[in-house]
């Protein structure tokens, strides 16, 4: 399923739909935007590696002359530049070694063998930093197996979001059949829309 398959799955009205697809357009464009910066320097090689960006005010100056100035959305830039320079660094923990957020997207993939089809599973990180993870494993705590998730699936959607229920951590669960690093990214930032709803709707309930 492509990208604008699986936001349209995953929402009942048109409003939803609406906001999903602007929240999508904006990280593609970001995308564009992010291949134009000044690449980042660090002044040290600690974890995580966003907090040692030597120039940071000089992406930002750049970033704000595109008219982004908020700083989540600078932090996100900068975080995906480092993980563009660095994609083989190793995860020392359960927080991403670029940008020191825990995955929100799990990524199941099947890869057919000559005579079976063998998944491989990986956390994905906001930035797209991955790592190999277990089925049915939080992404923050690492509490294993299904009775450990509230699961919620929108009816026809391939999107799961699974809620811990010893950690309170939110992510989702999608089939990666072919999809594009940009289009990762996106898909993966009107799903983070999506898992705030999630907790807001279930403050209001609970
Ligand atoms: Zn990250
Ligand atoms: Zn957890």
């Amino acid at each position: 399923m492509k990208a604008n398959g699986i936001l349209r799955s995953l929402c009942a009205d048109k409003e939803c739909l609406e906001s999903l697809t602007n929240v999508y357009e904006a990280f593609t464009l970001l995308e564009e935007i992010i291949e134009s910066l000044p690449a980042p320097r660090l002044s040290k090689k600690e974890e995580p590696l966003i907090d040692n960006v030597a120039n940071r005010e000089e992406i930002k100056a750049v970033l704000s002359s595109q008219g982004i100035s908020d700083e989540s959305l600078v932090s996100y830039a900068i975080s995906r530049q480092l993980q563009g320079l660095y994609p083989d660094q190793p995860w020392t923990g359960s927080s991403c070694p670029i940008c020191g957020q825990k995955p929100t997207l799990i990524l199941v993939r099947e890869k057919p063998e000559l005579t079976y089809v063998s998944r491989e599973t990986k956390a994905r990180c906001i930035c797209g930093h991955e790592k190999d993870i277990e089925p049915y494993t939080c992404p923050s705590c690492g509490r294993q197996g299904r009775g450990n998730f509230e699961v919620y699936v929108a009816p026809g959607s391939s999107v799961r979001v699974y809620v811990c229920k010893n950690c309170g951590h939110r992510f989702a669960e999608i089939q990666d059949t072919g999809l594009g690093e940009k289009e990762l990214q996106a898909l993966h930032g009107a799903i983070r829309l999506l898992l705030r709803e999630v907790e807001l709707s279930s403050h209001e309930t609970g």
